[in-house]
């Protein structure tokens, strides 16, 4: 461990969202739920960033959610999200999603940002490098997308990382494993070492 003051992160202050919670459960595959899985992977990569010194916050820590009654309700709860994330001020937000398609034998992690931050950009293709082996043969690469509300909202760099295709068995089985979790968080902890080590320089 790191004596006070020397830990790599400290004095950064990161953002985590875990996608969906509560009555929104994500994509839902056999016993595999979305927003359970987005749960156990921002806490395990939450626990990677403050175990470096940095400051975490999470927009939810249990299975919640922030829906209102009646039409808008899921835009009620990315709102609040973005709320909770501004009124934090982070230096950079991470989005925890998983995936899936008709095409069940889509697979592959991949790192999505909005093009307005060039930050966020840089910070994507760094994460997407480090995500080659989430399964072995990930070809996937960083991608623009100006549709999610969460990306188009908010103010300072950040992604969403779709951590992997749940309609795909195989890779929805290695999203449960707590290797493979503890191993992803791993490349995304080394994600952030890299993208403050150098802007630091
Ligand atoms: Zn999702």
């Amino acid at each position: 461990m790191w004596a006070m003051g020397d830990a790599p992160l400290a004095g950064r202050r990161i953002a985590i969202d875990a996608g969906h919670g509560g009555i929104d459960s994500g994509a839902e595959y056999h016993a595999h739920v979305e927003k359970d899985i987005n749960l156990v992977l921002a806490k395990c990569i939450g626990d990677k960033l403050a175990a470096v010194g940095a400051e975490v916050v999470y927009t939810r820590t249990d299975d919640v959610d922030y829906y209102t009654r009646g039409k808008g309700g899921k835009r009620a709860d990315l709102k609040r999200r973005i709320a909770i994330i501004e009124e934090a001020r982070p230096d950079v937000f991470v989005s925890v999603h998983c995936n899936a398609s008709k095409v069940k034998t889509y697979q592959g992690a991949q790192v999505f940002y909005h093009p307005k931050n060039e930050e966020s950009k840089r910070l994507a293709e760094m994460m997407q490098k480090r995500l080659a082996d989430f399964p072995k043969g990930n070809h996937r690469q960083a991608q623009s997308n100006t549709h999610v509300l969460l990306l188009s909202s908010l103010s300072m760099s950040g992604v969403l990382l779709e951590a992997g295709y749940l309609s795909n068995g195989e890779e929805a089985r290695l999203l449960c494993d707590t290797a493979y979790q503890n191993r992803l968080a791993e490349a995304v902890l080394a994600t952030f070492l890299e993208y403050f080590g150098e802007k630091s320089e």
